[in-house]
């Protein structure tokens, strides 16, 4: 049975790569911090004696006894609220804690698997954003902590990859939203589902003319495990390519949970990417993989977990 380690496995995405690991019948090694995730994400598999759970900082050293046939790495903080409040933590996770797991998957001869950003492409000038765009990142700017963190992860991997043969995978994640996000971690799906369901004002950032686009997290797992299990090294995009305004986003939010709230407007952050959608050519071609959940299907179902966490 393939063992995996999974760091941030108590976060929002990582907490499902866990699900998906055990639902087909892998082992699994959870290293978590909990600096922005949960022991709530990972409780209702405390009692699967294929899981298991370490406290621990990956930016200092790393060890799992025993046999690794995998080590997945989607330990950072992730959001732009986190930027602002854990700067160095985020650089620490990016860079050392990177450099720690790609260690780990050298002694154990494990496949090393990175989470990486749409941000590496930074306010993009090329649109769509194909794997082969190097991206347009203000090194030192609000976001760079994040930004840059996470393009030097990818230089690490592939040093490793190149210098000590670790087969590697990396994989660009595009915003991704589902259950198990914070209310309150300040991205724009969970204020927006949030203030709906509270009948609060849904607080837009600029104008709401700039675009994202949402994967619901059932895909982003789905293209993750396509990309670990394939041969493609990647860089990869993983997300959905349907792109929206987040004004067009704030209308579905209060359509789908029926809320009576109304736009207010306050300035756009600093670095803010006018535009971002993948190009998901490789996706669909070297992996067979596609996103499947329409944004309101999506939205439906995150809106049905914070009601039911949320007071
Ligand atoms: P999250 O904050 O919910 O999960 C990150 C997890 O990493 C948390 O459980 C946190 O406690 C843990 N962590 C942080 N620092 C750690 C450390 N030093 N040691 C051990 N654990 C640590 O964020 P998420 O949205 O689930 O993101 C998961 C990964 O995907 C991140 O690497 C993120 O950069 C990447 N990503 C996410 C998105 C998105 O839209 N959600 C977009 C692009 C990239
Ligand atoms: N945004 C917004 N209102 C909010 C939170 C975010 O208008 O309450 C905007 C933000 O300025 C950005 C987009 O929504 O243009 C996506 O923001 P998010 O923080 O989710 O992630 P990003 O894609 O910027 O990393």
């Amino acid at each position: 049975m393939p063992r995996v380690v999974v760091a941030g496995g108590a976060g929002f995405v990582g907490s499902h790569v866990c699900d998906r690991l055990l639902e087909r019948g892998d082992e699994v090694v959870c290293i978590d911090n909990l600096l922005t995730g949960s022991a709530n994400n990972i409780e209702h598999l405390y009692a699967n004696d294929r899981f298991t759970f370490v406290r621990h900082d990956a930016t200092t050293h790393v060890w799992v006894p025993g046999p690794v046939d995998a080590i997945m790495h989607l330990a950072s903080p992730a959001s732009p609220v986190d930027f602002a409040k854990l700067p160095i933590e985020i650089l620490k996770i990016g860079g050392l804690g990177t450099h720690n797991l790609l260690g780990l998957a050298k002694q154990k001869d494990a496949k090393f698997f990175l989470a990486s950003t749409s941000e590496v492409y930074g306010d993009p000038a090329v649109h769509p954003q194909p794997e082969t765009y190097w991206g347009n990142v203000n090194p030192i700017g609000p976001r760079s902590v994040y930004d840059e963190a996470k393009r030097y992860a990818e230089a690490l991997t592939m040093a490793y990859h190149r210098h000590h043969d670790v087969d590697v995978r990396i994989v660009r994640i595009f915003n991704t939203y589902g259950p198990r996000m914070r209310p309150d971690d300040g991205r724009v799906v969970s204020n927006f589902v949030t203030q709906a369901l509270r009948n609060e004002p849904i607080t837009m950032y600029g104008d709401g003319s700039q675009t994202r686009s949402f994967c619901y997290v059932d895909d982003q797992v789905a293209g993750h495990l396509a990309l670990l299990d394939g041969d493609h090294t990647g860089p990869i995009n993983i997300g959905n390519d349907g792109e929206f305004t987040v004004a067009e986003l704030a209308e579905i939010v209060i359509r789908v949970t029926n809320s009576k709230s109304e736009v207010s407007f306050a300035p756009l952050p600093i670095d803010d990417p006018t535009r971002r959608r993948p190009d998901l050519t490789e996706a669909r071609t070297k992996l067979g993989w596609k996103p499947m959940i329409d944004l309101e299907t999506g939205i439906e179902r995150t809106a049905e977990y914070f009601a039911k966490i949320i007071t």
